[in-house]
């Protein structure tokens, strides 16, 4: 069975956010079960920096509206291909910058798309499965029926999805004509989408399976709070939609073996957890924390579904418990100036670092006692995964993802990972700090909870064997 995984990012190669996580660790996965699987990427300028590519002596020619786009296409290794062009993604971002998209992102993402099957036509590589991921792929699923309707890929199945509802890839309806399909497919059965065209809707009309990166999400994006305006769409498809959960690469995330923090620990000995935090505390100059307070930390997007604006709010009342917050990240423009402010305001007690840095995420995760996560909504989320992992307890709450992950502490039973809070407020989110701080003093207590945080299985290798049950049968479908 060949499996093509078609997505706009991928780690080691080029990442803005958990996308990159999954679809890099699956293909890492699949590679070490055997799997005969490839995956495709653009060529963007980080790529062409830090990997060395070989030309495949491939070239693809991709209509679009008449402009005929020439296209490379390169290679890592024999598993790994990009598509070349330059005017497309040959630039410092991948999709835009912290003051907004590129404009021509239906281009490029349009183009990419077809660029992929034109690419394995060219190379002879008839897949029998195109796992495509978010809007930026969701095309490929229509165009097998449509455009790219012909024998060389009439055994090919489609999966399609989706890591966040809230990224569709909405563009105004002149960049229709860029699809190149018949204006039968500007309506809504087909991805218009209130006068405009929805690039992740062509995926969710016409993908032989749907899927989303927990359960718990799966049922939530059926419904118009978490739907993002197609849960009448997804109501539709609701029996070919299923949740497979993210999992974290465990080898990069080891706190054992971890050689970006300052002392390795494990669920059974966690003392170097203490040296990880005292490195920590100096390096974010957390010098007016209370001696034995914990650290709380939050690492992520500066984005309204993190809900950085509750946390805004809330600081000075965290840090008043004597706790000390370190926030980090990039994002939103107007975000991160908000809380860039706070750490002249509560110096020695919030540090702020705005950029992204994977050795640095390393330490705030080993080094903190706390991870805030009070997202408004979380697909799955890995953030929470890879604080338990280094022991540091999420407070967090309770949607999507996070649902699924995290199991709330129970005083009465001793028993739970983290602490869960509902309501989408200042207090609740507060009210769940306060708890978490309290108990943190309870040494007993909080290493229980460590211990079973950090013991949690939330390895790839069970998403990867559900994807590739899912595969096996749709492929099967296919040769009946
Ligand atoms: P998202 O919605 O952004 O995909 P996830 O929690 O699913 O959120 O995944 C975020 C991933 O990106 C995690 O691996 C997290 O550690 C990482 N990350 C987020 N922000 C940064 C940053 N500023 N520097 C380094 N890594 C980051």
């Amino acid at each position: 069975m060949k499996i093509v995984i078609a997505t706009s990012e991928a780690v080691p190669y080029a990442k803005t956010g958990g996308l990159a996580d999954v679809t890099g660790s699956l293909m890492k996965e699949y590679i070490s079960l055997g799997k005969d699987a490839y995956l495709f990427l653009p060529l963007y300028r980080i790529i062409k920096d830090r990997f060395s590519l070989n030309d495949t002596g491939l070239n693809i020619k991709v209509n679009l509206v008449g402009r005929l786009i020439n296209s490379r296409i390169l290679s890592i290794g024999k598993r790994v291909f990009l598509i070349e062009c330059d005017d497309f993604f040959d630039r410092n971002e991948l999709y835009g910058t912290p003051f907004g998209d590129f404009h021509d992102n239906a281009e490029r993402f349009i183009f990419f798309s077809r660029a992929i099957l034109e690419a394995l036509m060219k190379m002879g590589l008839r897949p029998d499965i195109i796992h495509c991921n978010d809007w930026q792929t969701a095309m490929i699923p229509l165009y097998l029926k449509t455009v790219y309707n012909n024998d060389f890929f009439k055994k090919t199945s489609t999966v399609m999805t989706i890591h966040n509802m809230g990224y569709q890839g909405i563009f105004e309806m002149e960049k229709f004509g860029l699809t190149g399909l018949g204006w039968e497919w500007f309506n809504m059965e087909g991805i218009e989408f209130y006068g405009r065209i929805n690039l992740l809707k062509a995926g969710l009309i016409s993908a032989d399976i749907i899927t989303t990166v927990s359960n718990h999400y799966a049922t939530e994006i059926l419904t118009p709070e978490y739907g993002h305006g197609l849960d009448g769409v997804l109501r539709k498809r609701a029996k070919d939609l299923k949740g497979i959960l993210n999992g974290i690469d465990i080898e990069e995330w080891n706190p054992e073996t971890d050689r970006l923090i300052s002392g390795n620990f494990n669920s059974n000995d966690i003392s170097k957890k203490q040296k990880c935090k005292e490195a920590l505390v100096r390096e974010c100059n957390l010098t007016s924390i209370i001696k034995k307070a914990p650290v709380i930390c939050f690492i992520g997007r500066l984005s309204k579904q993190k809900s950085v604006d509750l946390l805004f709010e809330a600081a000075g009342k965290i840090v008043n418990l004597g706790a000390g917050l370190i926030i980090f990240g990039r994002g939103d423009a107007e975000l991160e100036a908000m809380v860039s402010n706070l750490k002249d305001i509560h110096k020695g007690r919030i540090f702020v670092r705005l950029g992204y840095d994977e050795a640095f995420a390393h330490r705030v995760y080993a080094g903190s006692d706390i991870f805030i996560m009070p997202s408004r909504y979380e697909p799955c989320g890995l953030g929470q995964m890879i604080a338990m992992r280094y022991g540091t307890i999420p407070v967090a709450r309770k949607t999507g993802g996070i649902a699924d992950t995290i199991e709330d502490y129970n005083p009465l039973s001793d028993s739970g990972t983290g602490f869960l809070f509902e309501g989408l407020n200042i207090n609740d989110m507060l009210c769940s700090i306060r708890v978490a701080v309290t108990l943190f003093s309870c040494k007993d207590r909080w290493y229980g909870l460590i211990k079973r945080a950090m013991e949690k299985d939330f390895s790839w290798k069970r998403s990867a064997l559900r994807y590739i049950d899912l595969y096996e049968s749709l492929s099967k479908k296919k040769s009946f």
